[in-house]
Protein backbone atom coordinates (compact mmCIF):
# COMPACT_ATOMS: atom_id res chain seq x y z
CA UNK A 1 0.00 0.00 0.00
CA UNK A 2 1.71 3.26 -1.43
CA UNK A 3 0.79 6.52 0.55
CA UNK A 4 2.57 9.54 0.93
CA UNK A 5 3.49 11.17 4.48
CA UNK A 6 3.18 15.06 4.53
CA UNK A 7 5.24 17.28 6.76
CA UNK A 8 3.41 20.69 7.31
CA UNK A 9 5.62 23.01 8.69
CA UNK A 10 2.78 25.60 9.42
CA UNK A 11 1.71 23.50 12.65
CA UNK A 12 4.77 21.17 12.51
CA UNK A 13 2.28 18.41 12.14
CA UNK A 14 2.26 15.22 10.17
CA UNK A 15 -0.22 13.31 8.22
CA UNK A 16 -0.81 10.62 5.28
CA UNK A 17 -2.48 11.26 1.85
CA UNK A 18 -3.58 7.47 0.41
CA UNK A 19 -4.20 7.05 -3.16
CA UNK A 20 -7.90 6.79 -2.74
CA UNK A 21 -7.34 10.74 -2.26
CA UNK A 22 -5.38 11.20 -4.84
CA UNK A 23 -7.24 12.74 -7.91
CA UNK A 24 -6.38 15.96 -9.99
CA UNK A 25 -10.43 16.31 -9.71
CA UNK A 26 -10.14 16.54 -5.96
CA UNK A 27 -9.40 20.08 -4.19
CA UNK A 28 -5.88 19.97 -2.89
CA UNK A 29 -5.20 18.85 0.56
CA UNK A 30 -5.45 20.90 3.73
CA UNK A 31 -3.69 19.64 7.10
CA UNK A 32 -5.86 18.34 9.05
CA UNK A 33 -4.57 19.58 12.15
CA UNK A 34 -4.35 23.60 11.17
CA UNK A 35 -6.01 23.49 7.76
CA UNK A 36 -3.16 25.28 6.17
CA UNK A 37 -4.14 24.70 2.43
CA UNK A 38 -1.36 23.00 -0.52
CA UNK A 39 -0.99 24.97 -3.67
CA UNK A 40 -3.28 23.43 -7.09
CA UNK A 41 0.02 23.22 -9.57
CA UNK A 42 1.67 21.94 -6.14
CA UNK A 43 -0.68 19.12 -6.06
CA UNK A 44 -1.12 18.14 -9.35
CA UNK A 45 2.34 17.51 -9.75
CA UNK A 46 2.53 15.57 -6.27
CA UNK A 47 0.13 13.43 -7.53
CA UNK A 48 2.09 12.77 -11.03
CA UNK A 49 4.91 11.88 -9.14
CA UNK A 50 3.21 9.79 -6.53
CA UNK A 51 1.73 7.84 -9.41
CA UNK A 52 4.47 7.29 -11.09
CA UNK A 53 6.81 6.18 -8.26
CA UNK A 54 4.22 4.03 -7.65
CA UNK A 55 3.70 2.63 -11.58
CA UNK A 56 7.84 1.95 -11.07
CA UNK A 57 7.40 -0.27 -7.53
CA UNK A 58 4.20 -1.95 -9.52
CA UNK A 59 6.31 -2.64 -12.56
CA UNK A 60 9.62 -3.92 -9.92
CA UNK A 61 7.15 -6.63 -9.14
CA UNK A 62 5.69 -8.00 -12.03
CA UNK A 63 9.46 -7.84 -13.81
CA UNK A 64 10.55 -9.94 -10.45
CA UNK A 65 7.41 -12.34 -10.72
CA UNK A 66 7.42 -12.86 -14.60
CA UNK A 67 10.85 -12.65 -15.65
CA UNK A 68 12.49 -13.16 -11.90
CA UNK A 69 14.58 -10.37 -12.05
CA UNK A 70 15.87 -8.51 -8.98
CA UNK A 71 13.00 -7.22 -6.39
CA UNK A 72 13.28 -3.39 -5.89
CA UNK A 73 10.86 -1.32 -4.10
CA UNK A 74 11.50 2.40 -3.72
CA UNK A 75 10.21 4.93 -1.11
CA UNK A 76 10.97 8.49 -0.77
CA UNK A 77 11.81 10.09 2.26
CA UNK A 78 12.96 13.95 2.92
CA UNK A 79 14.40 15.67 5.91
CA UNK A 80 14.32 19.44 5.68
CA UNK A 81 17.67 21.45 6.69
CA UNK A 82 16.80 25.07 6.43
CA UNK A 83 19.52 25.95 3.88
CA UNK A 84 21.43 28.51 6.80
CA UNK A 85 21.89 25.07 8.48
CA UNK A 86 23.59 23.25 5.96
CA UNK A 87 27.47 23.24 6.26
CA UNK A 88 29.18 22.98 3.16
CA UNK A 89 32.66 21.39 2.67
CA UNK A 90 34.67 24.53 2.28
CA UNK A 91 33.56 25.36 6.05
CA UNK A 92 34.53 22.58 7.80
ZN1 LIG B 1 -0.60 22.12 9.71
Amino acid sequence: MDYLKVHCFHCGGKFELYSRNMNHDDKPPVCPHCLAGMNKTQWRRLIDAYYTISEVNKDFRKYHQDRAEPLFQVEMKNHYVKPEKIVLDDQI
